[in-house]
C-alpha cells in the first residue's frame, strides 16, 4: 500500500483521462470563439462572504459543502474554495466596474470547483466545470443563446441525446406569493415529510421541489406549479425564451419542478440531462438567470444569466455511450539508431525536428534498435527516423510505420518531408 493517496473525493487525471478533459476544453474554447465569449480567470478561493451572499446562506452548497480554509492566526479574513463559478465572476464584474463595458459582458472559463460533499460516482470534492456568463442583458434572447450554447457543447462533444429541462422560477414580484402558496401546501402534509424536508420547509420551501427523495415524488407532482403563478412580466419573458428556443430547434421540455439549488436565480432556470438519465447525480449541467446577484454583491442592479457544465460527468457519459476515448497526441516521428549507446545523435536529431515543429520522440535509454522500434510502435509514431552509417553523409532512413515503406532522406529535408506527409494524412 502506498503511504500517500489523493484526498478522498479527488482524482488524479492520468494522461489518458486528462486527454478527454483537454478535448472537452478545446471544444469549449472553440465554441466560445464562435459565440463571442471571452476568457476570464478568477481565483479558486474567495472571501467566504462572496459565496454566503452570492450562493445563498441556506443552500446545501454553503451550509454543508463549502470548503472553508482554516485561517492562519494573523489572518482575520475567512476564505473558502469556490464551489461554483458565478459568484466569483460577478464579484469581478463589480470590482472592475465592467458595467462601463459594452453590455452584456460575455465571459467563460474552464476550471476546478470544490464541494465538501459525500463522494460517490459522478460526485467529487474537486470537479471541473465550463462556466459561461452573460452579464448585463435582461433577455429573453440571451437566455436562448446561452441555453443553446450549452446544448451545442454536448452535441459537439458527442452526446446526441441531451435534453434541456426548462422552467421559470419567477422574480421578487411573483415568487414570494407563490412560495406562500407552496408552504401552505406542504404544511398540510407536514406529518408525512421526511425530516430533511421538514427543515427545508422552514428555511427554503422552494427546495422541497428539488427533493430527490422517492417519498416526495407524489407530493411534488401535485404541488402548485410556479409556471401557473408567474406575474405578467415573468410570463411574457418565459414565453419569449421558449419562442427563441423553438426557432433554434433545441430539444426542450418544460419541467415545473425544476428550481435549482441556488438562491440567486430568477426567471429562467435550466438543466441538461441525457434522455432516460434524470437521476440525482446525472445532471450534466445547469444554469439560470440571476438578476439580483450583481446587486447582492455590491453592484448596481444588473441582470445576468449563465451556466456551469460538469466536465467529469460528460467524460463519464461519453464512456457510457461507448464513445471512442480521446488519446494523448501521437508523435509524428520516433528517432532510433542502430548504435544502442548513441543517445547524443538521437537526441540531437529529435531536437532538430522539434525545433522545426515536428512532434518527435527518441529513446534516451540506450536500448537496442529492435527495442527502440518496438517503442516507436507502442507510441503509435507515424515515422521511425533510423540513424545508421549514412548519417556521416547527412542521410537517414525514414520508415513509414503505418505503410511499412522506407527510403533514405537527407537530414536537410527530413522535417519538411515529415510535416508534408503528416499534413496530407490529416487532410487526405
Ligand atoms: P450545479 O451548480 O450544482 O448545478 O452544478 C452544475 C454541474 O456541475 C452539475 O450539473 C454537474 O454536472 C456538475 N457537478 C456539480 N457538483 C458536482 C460534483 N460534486 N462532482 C462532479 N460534478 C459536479
Amino acid at each position: 500500500m502506498p503511504t500517500f493517496h489523493a484526498p478522498r473525493g479527488t482524482r488524479d487525471l492520468l494522461p489518458a483521462e486528462r486527454a478527454s478533459f483537454d478535448r472537452l476544453s478545446a471544444i469549449a474554447a472553440d465554441l466560445s470563439r464562435r459565440y463571442g465569449y471571452a476568457g476570464i480567470e478568477t481565483p479558486m478561493f474567495e472571501q467566504t462572504a462572496v459565496f454566503e451572499r452570492g450562493v445563498g446562506a441556506v443552500t446545501d452548497i454553503v451550509e454543508k459543502e463549502l470548503f472553508r480554509i482554516q485561517p492562519r492566526t494573523d489572518e482575520a479574513e475567512s476564505w473558502s474554495l469556490r464551489p461554483e463559478g458565478t459568484a466569483g465572476v460577478v464579484r469581478a464584474y463589480v470590482q472592475h466596474g465592467l458595467r462601463t463595458w459594452p453590455q452584456p459582458v460575455r465571459v467563460q472559463y474552464v476550471g476546478p470547483m470544490f464541494r465538501y460533499d459525500r463522494p460517490q460516482a459522478g460526485r467529487y470534492r474537486q470537479f471541473w466545470q465550463w462556466d459561461v456568463e452573460a452579464i448585463g442583458d435582461a433577455g429573453p434572447g440571451i437566455d436562448a443563446e446561452i441555453v443553446e450554447l450549452g446544448h451545442r457543447f454536448y452535441t459537439e462533444a458527442g452526446l446526441s441525446d441531451v435534453r434541456v429541462l426548462l422552467n421559470s422560477i419567477g422574480d421578487p414580484t411573483c415568487r414570494p406569493p407563490y412560495i406562500e402558496r407552496l408552504t401552505t401546501y406542504f404544511e398540510r402534509h407536514r406529518a408525512t415529510l421526511p425530516d430533511l424536508e421538514q427543515a427545508r420547509l422552514r428555511t427554503n420551501p422552494l427546495r422541497l421541489l428539488d427533493s430527490k427523495d422517492p417519498d416526495m415524488a407524489a407530493l411534488i407532482a401535485d404541488a402548485p406549479r410556479i409556471v401557473d403563478h408567474l406575474c405578467d412580466a415573468c410570463r411574457a419573458h418565459f414565453d419569449a425564451v421558449c419562442e427563441h428556443l423553438d426557432a433554434l430547434a433545441v430539444p426542450v421540455r418544460i419541467e415545473p419542478s425544476l428550481v435549482r439549488g441556488l438562491d440567486y436565480y430568477t426567471r429562467t432556470a435550466f438543466e441538461y440531462y441525457r434522455e432516460g438519465a434524470e437521476g440525482q447525480q446525472q445532471a450534466l449541467g445547469g444554469g439560470g438567470r440571476y438578476d439580483g446577484l450583481v446587486e447582492l454583491l455590491g453592484g448596481r442592479p444588473t441582470p445576468g444569466i449563465g451556466f456551469a457544465l460538469g466536465l467529469d460527468r460528460v467524460v463519464l457519459a461519453l464512456a457510457e455511450a461507448g464513445a471512442e476515448r480521446a488519446r494523448p497526441a501521437r508523435p509524428a516521428a520516433f528517432v532510433a539508431s542502430a548504435e544502442a549507446g548513441d543517445t547524443v545523435e538521437r537526441l540531437r536529431i529529435a531536437t532538430q525536428l522539434r525545433r522545426a515543429g515536428v512532434s518527435a520522440r527518441a529513446d534516451l535509454g540506450g536500448r537496442k534498435l529492435g527495442r527502440q522500434l518496438e517503442q516507436a510502435s507502442r507510441e503509435d509514431a507515424h515515422f521511425a527516423v533510423i540513424l545508421g552509417d549514412e548519417l556521416r553523409e547527412g542521410t537517414v532512413q525514414l520508415r513509414d510505420l503505418r505503410a511499412g515503406t522506407q527510403h533514405p532522406v537527407p537530414l536537410t529535408d527530413l522535417a519538411r518531408e515529415i510535416l508534408r506527409d503528416e499534413a496530407s494524412h490529416r487532410h487526405g
